[in-house]
C-alpha cells in the first residue's frame, strides 16, 4: 500500500488484527522511506471461503482451527499471544482477500508456514513438520539445514 505522506509504493505490514467479526483488518503500516507509520482498516466482503480438504469435502474457514496447529507449534516459544493472533488474522486477510470462493487446505499451510518461518523458526519447523507429513528424517533434514547454514553465515 502506498504511503500516504511521501508516496513510496510500499509499505511494510507491523501488526494486523481482525475486529468486527473478522471481516475488518486493521493493520499498522510502516513505511521504509520515511519511516512514518499509519493504520489501514480493510473491509473483506462478507462471503464464507469454503476450505477444499484433501478428501474434497469442503467446510466453511475457521479460524479456530488453524488455531490450534498454530499453538502447539509455538509451544514454549518466545511468542506472545499478542503475535500469535496478529499472524492467525494475517493468514486470515489472506484467505479472505484472495477473492476466491474457495480455498485448498494445503494452501492455507503454506500461509501459515510463511508466516511463522519470519516470525520463529523452531515453530515453523515444527508446524511444518506436522503439516507436511513428513515421512523420513531427510525430509526434516532439508527443511532445517538451510536454516542452519544461514544462521551460521550469520554469526
Ligand atoms: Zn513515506
Amino acid at each position: 500500500m502506498k504511503c500516504p505522506y511521501c508516496k513510496h509504493p510500499d509499505s511494510r505490514v507491523v501488526d494486523s488484527r481482525v475486529s468486527g467479526e473478522g471481516f475488518t483488518i486493521r493493520r499498522r503500516r510502516e513505511c521504509p522511506n520515511c519511516q512514518v507509520r499509519f493504520t489501514t482498516y480493510e473491509q473483506v466482503a462478507e462471503t464464507t471461503v469454503m476450505v477444499v480438504k484433501k478428501d474434497k469435502s469442503r467446510e466453511p474457514f475457521d479460524r479456530g482451527k488453524i488455531r490450534a496447529g498454530i499453538v502447539t507449534a509455538c509451544f514454549k516459544r518466545p511468542i506472545s499471544p499478542e503475535q500469535i493472533d496478529s499472524l492467525i488474522a494475517d493468514v486470515e486477510a489472506d484467505v479472505l482477500g484472495q477473492g476466491d470462493a474457495e480455498i485448498a487446505s494445503p494452501a492455507i499451510g503454506e500461509l501459515v508456514m510463511e508466516k511463522l518461518k519470519t516470525l520463529d523458526q523452531v515453530a515453523y519447523v515444527r508446524f511444518a513438520s506436522v503439516y507436511r507429513e513428513f515421512q523420513d528424517v531427510s525430509d526434516f533434514d532439508a527443511e532445517i539445514r538451510p536454516m542452519l547454514s544461514a544462521q551460521q553465515a550469520a554469526e
